[in-house]
């Protein structure tokens, strides 16, 4: 058995960036340990569905910090061990393969596994799911020899893969159930900007359309829609979203309700565990309501704040929700909750992709999307939205009014 003071569970980047703040918090060699499944070092995951998937990245570029920091800092990370039973009485998890590791305090960071789709057909190789390092190379290698993609999805992985596919030359159709893309918090003009621009760029789009089966000999040669099209294609990639890894936490007694359950300080409802990153429903101070959010610049921030709270230093996490992506030669950014608005309000040119959305109840800022605009918007974004404001009045003289 290895003892430690501190154990990430979960070696992604939550980790990755724990360690790193733990360290500047002063920890000592051998008190960290972080237990993975996955068989790299933590990495980013951002690049996946963007610059490496792309080839514009190398595999190194991807790391959070890189090997030498984790030994001259003393950090064990224990790659390829899949945890199967976490005991938190006697402060203990065990591995499938009989290793143990003990902890004074635990860092629950397991994240999310992708959904996968239950269709005749769905074993065939070169349909690609998109959540490792590994499948991020599976897909483009795969895109290095395909001619024609279907991409399942119109989420993040979705639209993401579909631009990189589209730039490499692969022809491209996204299907998806939904009648626009992105619909759970874009609003019609904003999905109908990006649906041109799609398509604008040789991705045809099939809406409204779920997938019936997988046709292949072993390889996969075609995708058939519900409508009874039949799409020939030599790869395809499902964005379907994910679900949390909570099964473990779940067994050992641990709150689990859409992801482990925490408090404000990022407190589980047993002692001297802690959640942050994909798998955490954690309370948002900022929004009083359960939140769990999957995106990058929240694992980056609870798995810092999760190190603050290890190394004793007890405070809430109070941050505003955040996320950005890249499509093509476009890159936006987002900040807050849609939910419950009731205003929208519009600034600059949508149609020619240089526009803010700022989402508003009762007057009061809650979110904000900005892409191609002045820095100053940016920088407004998350400041009146941490401090609930109302759009300052220099803002709305310029904005119009649209659909939300
Ligand atoms: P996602 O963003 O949740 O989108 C999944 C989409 O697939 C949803 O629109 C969903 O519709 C739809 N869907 C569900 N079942 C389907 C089916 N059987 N057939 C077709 N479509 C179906 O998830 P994702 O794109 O898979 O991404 C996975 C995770 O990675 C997410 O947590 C995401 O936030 C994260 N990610 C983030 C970024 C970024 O921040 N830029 C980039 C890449 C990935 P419903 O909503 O109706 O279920």
């Amino acid at each position: 058995m290895t003892d430690y003071r501190f154990v990430i569970l979960g070696g992604g980047m939550v980790a990755g960036y724990a360690a790193k703040e733990l360290v500047e918090q002063g920890l000592k060699r051998g008190e960290l340990g972080i237990v993975s499944s996955d068989t790299a070092l933590p990495y980013e995951r951002p690049p996946l569905s963007k610059g490496f998937l792309a080839g514009k990245e190398d595999e190194a570029s991807t790391l959070i910090n890189d090997a030498g920091f984790y030994q001259s800092h003393g950090i064990d990370v224990h790659l390829g061990i899949e945890i199967d039973r976490l005991d938190p009485t006697t402060k203990r998890l065990h591995a499938r393969t009989g290793e143990e590791f003990s902890y004074e305090k635990l860092l629950a960071a397991t994240g999310a596994r992708v959904r996968t789709l239950r269709l005749p057909g769905a074993d065939l190789d070169d349909l690609f799911y998109l959540r490792s390092l590994d499948d991020s190379k599976r897909i483009r290698a795969a895109a290095a020899q395909a001619e024609q993609a279907a991409v399942v999805g119109a989420g993040f992985i979705g639209m993401e893969v579909a631009s990189v596919l589209a730039e490499k030359g692969v022809k491209t159709t996204m299907l998806f159930p939904e009648e626009r893309v992105w619909q759970r918090f874009f609003t019609p003009e904003m999905s109908a900007f990006f649906e041109r621009y799609y398509e604008g760029h040789g991705v045809s789009l099939l809406r409204g359309q779920s997938l019936k089966a997988f046709e292949g000999d072993g390889k996969l040669s075609a995708v058939v829609v519900e409508s009874g099209q039949r799409l020939p294609v030599q790869m395809a990639v499902a964005g379907i979203g994910v679900a949390p890894a909570t099964e473990l936490f779940q067994s050992a007694g641990v709150a689990v309700e859409n992801g482990v359950v925490t408090n404000e300080y990022l407190e589980t409802s047993v002692h001297d565990i802690y959640a942050a990153g994909d798998v955490a429903s954690y309370w948002d101070v900022l929004y009083k309501k359960r939140r769990r959010v999957e995106h990058w610049d929240n694992a980056v921030e609870q798995g810092k704040h999760a190190a603050r709270l290890l190394a004793g230093q007890r405070a809430p996490f109070v941050h505003v929700p955040y996320f950005f992506s890249d499509v093509f030669d476009l890159s936006y950014e987002f900040w807050g909750d849609v939910d419950g608005s009731d205003q929208v309000i519009y600034r600059g040119d949508v149609s020619r992709g240089a526009f803010s959305v700022w989402w508003l109840r009762d007057e009061r800022t809650i979110a904000a999307f900005v892409m191609n605009r002045p820095d100053e918007e940016r920088e407004l974004a998350p400041q009146l939205i941490a401090e609930q404001q109302p759009l300052p009045k220099a803002l709305l003289a310029e904005a119009h009014t649209g659909r939300s």
